[in-house]
């Protein structure tokens, strides 16, 4: 999900003025299903849902492990399901994009495309977006070969050769799905290990499909139409050599979507932001669910779990505040 970033000075004031109970920015598991608890403890929840509609696990092909789901589903069915679920109990998804917030007090402000809210309580499931390369040629050739999403873009390689770096679970995952399509997926990982877990580990190296480059890593990005071939570096002899391809999928972690926070809640180094057991930031009444405020999990059951929790901390955060002011 992309925010924009945006800073309190610079909030623009137009749009209808929307004065809500519980506010939830974002659409992934964590934040639908923080709509859906919102939603049947009749809080009237509204979603804004960021320009990914479902977040990360809709890009998802496949999702193998969410219970309930003995065959697997679809990650986009499951956004969609989790999205049904919610709206049946009458939350509110807006196809709308929070662009600056002002946390200085309540209600809090949170200005979007379309309006300007003013929410009681807050729960913040941004999530996370892809860490690049940051190598020459990246930027130039991404959509144009270069590729942070094989559900989104694996269709595009059918027969050809198409490299894969990262060594984590989600680089096995998705360079097992890329070999649906791809004659050749090359794994290149900068260490002699992967960090994936053992049955993708196993999957990987028994596919007949899948080839493994150890300890190098890619220098730069060459094409000028389309990608053509990368400079890959081995770290343990210093060699550099071209390495000739048709597409180059990049996954190397995350980081969290957190930009328009910055300054008003607390964050650790990653820019992650702090929160404890309860789903509690450092402001009253604000939440925060999924992978904004976890990269260690990174599950659509975990965040799904954090949504559900936020919610029920939200709504007796709300209840706790009605019982003072009577
Ligand atoms: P990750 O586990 O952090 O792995 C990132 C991989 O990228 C690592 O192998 C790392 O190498 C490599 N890397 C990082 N920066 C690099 C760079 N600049 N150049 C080259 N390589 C670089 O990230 P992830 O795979 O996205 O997974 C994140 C979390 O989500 C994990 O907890 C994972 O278990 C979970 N996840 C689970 C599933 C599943 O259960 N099906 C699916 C996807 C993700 P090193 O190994 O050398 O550090």
């Amino acid at each position: 999900m992309t925010f924009n970033l945006g800073s309190i000075s610079s909030l623009p004031t137009h749009g209808e003025e929307k004065h809500v109970k519980v506010l939830v920015l974002g659409s992934g598991p964590a934040g639908l299903t923080a709509a859906l608890y919102a939603a049947r403890a009749e809080l009237n929840p509204v979603v804004l849902t960021g320009m990914e509609l479902g977040g990360q696990a809709s890009l998802t092909h496949t999702i193998e492990n969410y219970p309930g789901f003995p065959d697997g589903v679809g990650g986009s069915e499951l956004g969609d399901l989790f999205q049904r679920q919610a709206e049946r109990f009458g939350a509110k998804v807006e196809f709308d994009t929070a662009n600056s917030v002002d946390l200085s007090q309540r209600p809090y402000k949170v200005v979007s495309d379309n309006a300007v809210y003013f929410a009681e309580t807050l729960i913040v499931s941004t999530g996370a977006r892809p860490n690049h390369l940051e190598v020459p040629g990246e930027v130039e050739l991404t959509g144009k070969g270069v590729s942070y999403c094989a559900t989104c873009d694996g269709w595009f390689f059918k027969d050809k050769q198409v490299v894969v770096v990262g060594g984590g679970d989600s680089a096995l995952e998705e360079a097992l799905f890329l070999t649906r399509f791809a004659s050749k997926v090359t794994i290149i990982h900068r260490r002699d290990s992967f960090r994936a877990g053992k049955v993708l580990q196993t999957r990987a190296l028994e596919n007949p499909k899948v080839e493994i480059i150890w300890n190098t890593v890619v220098t730069e990005a060459n094409g000028k139409e389309k990608l053509t071939s990368l400079k890959i570096k081995n770290l343990v002899t210093n060699d550099q050599k071209e390495f000739v391809t048709d597409g180059l999928f990049v996954f190397i972690g995350h980081t969290p979507n957190t930009q328009m926070f910055v300054g008003q809640l607390e964050m650790d180094d990653l820019g992650t932001i702090v929160s404890n057991k309860f789903m509690e930031t450092n402001k009253p009444g604000i939440f925060v669910a999924g992978e904004v405020t976890d990269s260690h999990f990174r599950q659509v059951i975990t965040s799904a779990g954090m949504g559900a929790a936020a919610a029920i901390q939200a709504t007796h955060f709300l209840e706790n505040e009605e019982i003072s002011v009577k």
